[in-house]
């Protein structure tokens, strides 16, 4: 079996959330999330969450911030985020295009995280009627270069939201790996520093498919299912997208494939640091290592036979762990390194 460390979207389903599908594969039971792997699905969400929010589970995680960025906004609106935020990058568009032509202003910041000061900057530098009125925040955490925003941070940037009166969405794409980093309660990085809305990714995580879109503000979530519905997003068999939730949910697994893609990364983070010829170009706190490596290494690397991007952030490759990298895939991927640099 091959294992590559191009995504953490290139791992199979994880042990987990392959049992609990098997389990919700027995017989007929009621469609379109009318039923109980759903409702305890969503049970579980709030027990871990400490709260009583409003779930709604879809495929994919365009669709969840796409449609969560799209609750919270009237189409004269703007929402603020990194320049390397995946709802500007990687999206297609999707945001703009569902909440019919929201603006998404664009903020700088290191390590791919926004500071309030650079939200301050984009709500002050205008307030007349010819400016996209700023709504929302959105935030990634982990971020799309593999660093975390602290809970400190995150209180900040809440409470310059508040001020500005804005809303605030997280995408947390990796957001078991960003929890399973920081070692605190998922409430001290949500709702209690702000967060209206997390689209928290269950694919990278070690699921076949699966996003749930957690509204901890329960109004924001009023009409959500219709904007699912007619976007695609509502699953009949429903069943199969909540009950890898519960596989994931009810005993930690998610917490434990998280800590262990952290730890590859970390492992494979500190073996490229032997090298020289290669700079690690951020700090390595979720599953991602991201280096720069001479050209002809990293195309000898690939006629080995290597997967890896070098499209995502800010320049240098992308080499992403995930719940199944084993310490021997890393050793070899950096033995291979040290061999072409
Ligand atoms: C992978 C990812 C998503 C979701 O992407 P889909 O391919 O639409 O599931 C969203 N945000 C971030 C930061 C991601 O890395």
């Amino acid at each position: 079996m091959t294992r590559h460390f191009a995504s953490d979207n290139y791992a199979g389903i994880c042990p987990e959330a392959w049992a609990a599908m098997q389990e919700a594969n027995a017989g007929h039971c009621p469609s379109y999330g009318d039923d109980a792997w759903t409702q305890k699905a969503s049970d579980l969400l709030r027990e871990i969450f400490e709260i009583d929010c409003e779930v709604f589970f879809c495929f994919n995680g365009t669709a969840a911030n796409s449609l969560a960025l799209a609750s919270l906004c009237q189409s004269y609106h703007s929402v603020i985020c990194h320049e390397l935020a995946h709802v500007e990058a990687d999206e297609c568009g999707g945001p703009e295009f569902f909440s019919n032509g929201t603006k998404i202003l664009l903020g700088a910041g290191p390590a791919a995280k926004l500071t309030p000061d650079a939200v301050d900057h984009l709500v002050r530098r205008r307030s007349d009627i010819h400016y996209p009125k700023p709504r929302v925040l959105s935030l990634t955490q982990a971020t799309e270069l593999g660093t975390i925003y602290t809970a400190a941070e995150l209180a900040a940037l809440g409470q310059c939201a508040r001020q500005h009166q804005l809303r605030v969405h997280m995408d947390g794409a990796r957001f078991a790996n960003a929890i399973a980093a920081l070692k605190v309660a998922p409430k001290t990085i949500t709702w209690q520093v702000g967060v209206d809305v997390l689209c928290f990714g269950g694919t990278k995580n070690g699921m076949a498919v699966g996003e749930a879109v957690i509204f901890f503000n329960r109004e924001l979530a009023a009409e959500f299912d219709y904007r699912c519905k007619q976007a695609g997003q509502l699953a009949s068999k429903m069943r199969f997208l909540a009950a890898p939730w519960v596989g994931m949910l009810e005993k930690g697994a998610w917490l434990k494939h998280a800590a262990h893609a952290n730890a590859m990364a970390a492992r494979l983070a500190a073996e490229l640091a032997k090298i020289k010829g290669l700079s690690l170009l951020h700090p390595v706190q979720a599953n991602a290592v991201f280096v720069q490596m001479p050209a002809p290494a990293a195309a000898t690397l690939r006629q080995r036979g290597w997967r890896f991007y070098d499209f995502i952030g800010s320049g240098g490759c992308r080499l992403m762990c995930a719940w199944d990298t084993t310490e021997a895939d890393v050793l070899a991927l950096a033995a291979d390194l040290r061999a072409v640099v």
